[in-house]
């Protein structure tokens, strides 16, 4: 089914996307750091919370102290279950903020709080509230890489692991979907389902990059690689590949699929855990240079970067810097937003 499409490009002007180069640690530095924030998370009460996009190390230290490392969907959940009194979220900002929506008296911390998302800038609440009045007809299902108040705004908040199975019901359902903000992965939902969807046209600016050309001939070198592509990516890769699939359902298919060797479409920092799962087979990154290659990004995100061990420590030696570094959510807005959000969970328990 054709449906309208909101016009106006949301993406991110290359301007307002840092140039970030995380600071090289030598192994003995990495692990007296790595000692001491575990020792200070122990010290805090808190629980690390870690996302498959940043730093090796902060992945392993989230597993070795009893955290988790996770898309942003179990991220939520395991944070929301926990019994610990503080999470430190290792992610991007509306990680942070679903983090404390879902768990408003813990005290919630990141390692940095400049730490944004394209998807969640390229929607400013004001202007999404009147796309919404002027299609208030719709069901408004957003992505979970939104501000709070865009969430406040949603009936349904999803991540990419569920964003098809709900949207598929609420198309039997016989309910119209305005989404926001990314474009590409409402365009792929819109094409497996047959939703009536009206898209805002945000992007993320790492898997925008990805380019089919040159992807399909690199496939033609391997013709034996199995091609994985997270549905963030333009639709001309998202064709090229084998399983289209949130961060969780790549790393499954990894693991599952016979293929000794993967092309993998999505942010860099996903192959420390497709390594670590799979040490017999081998991944290469999908291309970001060819035709009208800009590289912003170059397959990682530069926010995601910026949770590094050292931000990590800083942020829990000082009561002031840990202060400093909490995430606060408006309680009103919160409790709004965490109806959406509490609907997406239910969906899938
Ligand atoms: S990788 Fe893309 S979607 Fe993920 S946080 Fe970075 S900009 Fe946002």
């Amino acid at each position: 089914m054709n449906s309208p499409t909101n016009l106006m490009d949301h993406s991110l002007p290359p301007e307002r996307v840092p140039v970030y180069e995380p600071e090289q640690l030598d192994d003995a530095r990495r692990q007296t750091l790595k000692a001491e924030i575990t020792e200070l998370l122990r010290a805090r009460g808190a629980v690390l919370v870690s996302h498959y996009y940043v730093d090796g190390d902060v992945q392993d230290l989230a597993e070795e102290t009893g955290g988790c490392v996770a898309d942003s969907l179990e991220m939520a959940r395991f944070g929301r279950d926990h019994d610990a009194s503080s999470l430190v979220v290792a992610g991007v900002r509306f990680m942070g903020e679903t983090a404390k929506i879902l768990s408003p008296h813990k005290r919630v911390f990141m390692p940095t709080l400049d730490a944004e998302c394209s998807l969640d800038l390229g929607c400013p609440p004001d202007e999404f509230e009147a796309f919404c009045k002027e299609h208030d007809d719709r069901t408004v299902g957003v992505y979970a890489n939104t501000s709070v108040r865009v969430k406040a705004l949603a009936d349904w908040v999803v991540t990419s692991s569920v964003a098809l199975p709900i949207i598929d019901v609420l198309d039997a359902r016989g309910e119209k979907i305005l989404w926001a903000p990314d474009k590409h992965l409402g365009r792929y939902i819109q094409a497996q389902t047959g939703a009536d969807m009206l898209l805002w046209s945000g992007a993320c600016i790492v898997h925008e990059e990805f380019k089919s050309k040159a992807l399909f001939d690199l496939k033609a070198v391997y013709p034996e690689a199995g091609v994985l592509v997270h549905p963030e990516s333009p639709a001309a890769v998202i064709d090229i590949a084998d399983v289209v699939g949130s961060t969780s359902q790549i790393i499954k298919a990894a693991g599952e699929l016979p293929n000794e060797l993967f092309i993998v479409a999505t942010d860099r920092g996903i192959f420390h855990k497709l390594r670590q799962r799979n040490p017999s087979k081998r991944f290469i990154e999908a291309p970001t240079a060819g035709d009208g290659a800009t590289c912003r990004s170059c397959a990682h995100c530069p926010w995601m970067a910026m949770n590094e061990l050292s931000r990590l420590a800083d942020c829990l030696r000082s009561d002031e810097q840990m202060t400093a570094n909490e995430i606060a959510v408006d309680p009103e807005i919160g409790r709004r937003a965490m109806t959406p959000l509490t609907r997406m969970l239910n969906f899938q328990a």
